[in-house]
């Protein structure tokens, strides 16, 4: 590695964050006399989802939080979803409920997400988090955008005034990203797919302070488009040959950048913490409401 920018280590990072959550279970604890109890409903089961799946169930051990994996058959209509998700609802004992991503063809995934309750809406998905996320009124946000926001937060770097520039514009992240950034006063250009095809993708990557590439396109992002001293977090996951890659061109925009993500150990371990800390959210919410 010649890279001259400070590596984002999210392994450890995540580790930190994890300690502090672990206190915090336990002071809940003995608070409320219970824990959080989360639930991920997943239909069908691929091995790369289970194998996410396993790493919130470590995740949520180790900071004390009860995981529950709730597997469908793959033929699972929507309807019996639906079900499921009010059951789960429903349940005072469940705090925290999740639909598994990808879901088969036969679920309309957005549909299904909106019977979440919003005070058990682990990744913060239903439409009224996604407003009020807008608004600024919840402690439940979208985990990898969350991440990415404490990613940024670890360098000491403030975001106010600073040119942040989004590649990538999907629900569960870019935009999302977009509003968390322009909270924090920074001013924010989200570029995706037209952006490349319009020829402008080069220009807006070369403006950014803070860059964040979320798309799924290895090597997309060039290494010496980067600007000098810029903060660069890849959200990018690519399968090449039997490893993982990011959407940047790591080796090459790390000598311009002053800090960067790695794939893998960057914003994955991060985000896997964040889902476990809108569990305990979740959590104090309904406990706060009970009072
Ligand atoms: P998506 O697949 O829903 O959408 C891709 C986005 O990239 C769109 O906005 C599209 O317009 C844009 N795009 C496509 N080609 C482009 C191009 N040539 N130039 C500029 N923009 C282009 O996105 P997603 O679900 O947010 O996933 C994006 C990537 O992030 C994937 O690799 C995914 O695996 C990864 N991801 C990682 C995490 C994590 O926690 N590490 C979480 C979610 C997604």
């Amino acid at each position: 590695m010649n890279a001259t920018a400070h590596i984002l280590d999210g392994t450890a990072l995540a580790k930190k964050l994890k300690d502090e959550l672990k206190k915090e279970v336990a002071r809940l604890k003995e608070t409320f006399g219970g824990v959080p109890h989360l639930v991920n409903v997943m239909v069908g089961s691929d091995p790369g989802s289970c194998a996410y799946a396993n790493s919130q169930k470590k995740t949520a051990e180790y900071i004390g939080i009860k995981y529950e994996l709730k597997i469908l058959s793959g033929d699972t209509t929507q309807a019996k979803l639906i079900s499921v998700i009010k059951e789960l609802d429903s349940d005072s004992g469940v705090h925290g409920i999740m639909i598994h991503k990808p879901v088969p063809d036969q679920i309309d995934y957005r549909a299904v997400a909106n019977y979440v309750a919003p005070s058990k809406d682990l990744e913060g998905i239903n439409v009224t988090n996604i407003g009020k996320m807008m608004l600024g009124q919840t402690r439940i946000i979208p985990c990898t955008p969350a991440a990415v926001m404490e990613l940024i937060r670890s360098t000491g770097v403030k975001l106010r005034g600073k040119e942040a520039v989004v590649v990538g514009h999907s629900e569960i992240v870019g935009k999302p990203l977009s509003l968390l950034l322009l909270a924090q006063d920074a001013t924010v250009t989200v570029c995706h797919l037209a952006t490349s095809q319009a020829g402008r993708l080069v220009e807006h990557v070369g403006s950014a302070d803070v860059l964040v590439v979320a798309v799924g396109k290895a090597g997309l992002i060039k290494g010496d488009w980067i600007k000098e001293g810029a903060i660069v977090i890849d959200v990018g996951i690519n399968k090449v040959g039997s490893g993982i890659t990011g959407d940047i061109e790591f080796e090459k925009a790390g000598r311009r950048a002053s800090f960067i993500t790695p794939v893998p150990g960057g914003v994955g371990p991060v985000t896997v913490v964040m889902l476990m800390r809108n569990g305990i959210e979740a959590f104090k919410v309904q406990q706060e409401a009970k009072r």
